[in-house]
């Protein structure tokens, strides 16, 4: 069974969209990530840390869908990262109110010895020098390095994000991220500025438009998929990191190709996540609700022009 190794936040988030307030739940990266690439058959792994207040529950809820969460660090006292977020109207941009980086602030990562091996590395969100941290202790190169981030990096740590960006294969970045980073406006130019850094795949997500895959001067492009109720779009980026990375370790094929395939399966998982508020629907989805998804995924790109 394929093995894959997530480091990211786990959080406590608050949110506020038009429909509602969620008072404090269960969020963070690993989190979504976790819950995402665990529909998947593979073993998989957390590192990460939080405080003592964070709900016994929600790392139960974890352990009980599989994930090993010996890399995660309760700090005695300490208190979980945590983030709050507003939606406005259009569901597609919100405002940080407020991150508090807490113990998230000097972390220091231990990648348990059963998870140096992982066969993909999925460095979900957070500091640079984390992630980096957690290359420096595999004992063998995963054969795919997987790396997410966001604005609040590239405006706090942008050289400690470059120096990590050099040793990774696939960034998976938003399309604003990823005109922050390269000064571009064209997605074009900002994935050809991308590849000169490190990655030989970046992914951009567009979120309700879906996501580009560039690799050389191939691209592919996966729709997301038009919802009738779009309820909290928090985590649909880790969901959609998560369930690439799944794939890709569940099925040990890293060509172009098969990433087209895990693309569509992060897409389809992140059209689950933002249906109910934080993780609640990823908790209880089903894998007949999964497979009838991906059908309607590839009848809405399908068309038949005969082609010469
Ligand atoms: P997404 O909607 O995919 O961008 O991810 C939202 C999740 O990222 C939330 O659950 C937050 O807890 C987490 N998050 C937000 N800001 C940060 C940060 N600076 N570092 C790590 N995790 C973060």
């Amino acid at each position: 069974m394929g093995k894959l190794l997530i480091v990211g936040s786990i959080a406590i988030d608050e949110i506020e969209t038009p429909f509602g307030e969620t008072g404090r739940i269960l969020g963070g990266a690993a989190t979504f990530i976790g819950l995402a690439a665990n529909q998947f058959e593979i073993s998989s792994g957390i590192v990460s840390i939080v405080g003592e207040d964070l709900p016994k529950e929600y790392l139960s809820l974890l352990k009980e869908r599989h994930i090993d969460l010996s890399g995660v660090e309760v700090v005695k006292g300490g208190k979980t990262f945590y983030w709050k977020g507003r939606y406005h109207n259009d569901m597609n941009t919100r405002d940080t109110l407020v991150t508090e980086l807490n113990t998230l602030a000097d972390f220091n990562p231990i990648v348990p010895n059963h998870f140096k091996d992982a066969d993909v590395a999925m460095l979900g969100n957070l500091n640079p020098s984390v992630q980096m941290g957690v290359i420096n202790q595999m004992e063998q190169r995963p054969k795919l390095i997987i790396l997410d981030t966001m604005n609040f990096w590239m405006d706090n740590a942008l050289n400690d994000l470059l120096d990590v960006i050099k040793k990774i294969d696939v960034i998976t970045i938003n399309d604003e991220e990823a005109r922050q980073l390269t000064n571009e406006y064209s997605l074009v130019k900002a994935a050809e500025k991308i590849h000169e850094m490190g990655p030989k795949y970046v992914v951009i997500k567009k979120g309700e438009h879906g996501a580009l895959l560039f690799h050389e001067k191939d691209i592919f492009f996966a729709p997301a998929l038009p919802l009738e109720e779009v309820f909290d779009p928090t985590g649909a980026g880790d969901t959609f990191a998560g369930g690439f990375a799944g794939y890709l370790t569940a099925t040990n094929d890293i060509s172009f190709e098969n990433m087209k395939n895990a693309i569509i399966y992060g897409s389809n998982l992140a059209s689950f996540s933002v249906e109910k508020f934080g993780t609640e629907r990823m908790q209880n989805l089903k894998k007949e609700e999964i497979d009838k998804r991906l059908h309607q995924f590839k009848a809405l790109t399908q068309f038949n022009i005969e082609l010469e």
